[in-house]
C-alpha cells in the first residue's frame, strides 16, 4: 500500500521462537527475503509459511511484533481447517515480511484458546501490537484473509 521510501521509519521487528531450538528472536520484517538465521543454532527463521504457536510463545510473538500477526486457530481432527490450510500458506507466502502468519493447535494450547473464547474453529484472529483488530470463525478463502489484514493497516 505504502511505498518503503520513508528512510525515518525505523524497522518493523518480528519476535519469533526458533522453531529448532526455541531461542528467541527478533528480526527486521522487512528483510524476510533474506532469509534470516536464527542467532543461536543458525537454522533459517521461516517467515513465508505459517509459523506454529503454543501456549508459551502466542503472547510475547503477537506483543513484541511490530508487524501484523495473523492467527489460524486449527486443530487436526477439522475438516474445515485443513480445507483453509492452502489459504493460510499462500497467505504467510504473499505477506513474508509486512505481516506474521501463524497457526495455533487449540488442543495442544488449549489455555490460549480459552483465553480468546475460540469457540468454533478454524477461528482466524488478526492482532496488530497484541491487540485484537480483526476476528472470524469459519473456514475463509484467502481474499477474507488478506481483508482482515487490511484492518491491521496493510
Ligand atoms: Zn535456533
Amino acid at each position: 500500500m505504502e511505498a518503503a521510501t520513508d528512510e525515518a521509519a525505523p524497522a518493523a521487528q518480528a519476535t519469533l521462537r526458533c522453531q529448532f531450538c526455541g531461542t528467541w528472536n527478533r528480526i527486521d520484517a522487512a528483510r524476510a527475503a533474506d532469509k534470516p538465521k536464527c542467532g543461536k543454532c543458525g537454522k533459517p527463521m521461516l517467515l513465508d509459511r505459517p509459523v506454529a504457536l503454543d501456549d508459551d510463545s502466542f503472547a510475547r510473538t503477537i506483543a513484541d511484533s511490530d508487524v501484523p500477526v495473523l492467527v489460524d486457530f486449527y486443530a487436526d481432527w477439522c475438516g474445515p481447517c485443513k480445507i483453509m490450510a492452502p489459504e493460510v500458506d499462500k497467505l504467510a507466502a504473499n505477506y513474508s515480511g509486512r505481516a506474521i502468519v501463524a497457526k495455533l493447535n487449540t488442543d495442544l494450547a488449549q489455555n490460549t484458546s480459552q483465553s480468546f473464547q475460540i469457540r468454533g474453529i478454524p477461528t482466524s484472529i488478526v492482532f496488530l501490537k497484541g491487540k485484537e483488530v480483526a476476528r472470524q470463525t469459519g473456514a475463509v478463502p484467502y481474499a477474507t484473509l488478506a481483508t482482515m489484514l487490511g484492518k491491521a493497516g496493510l
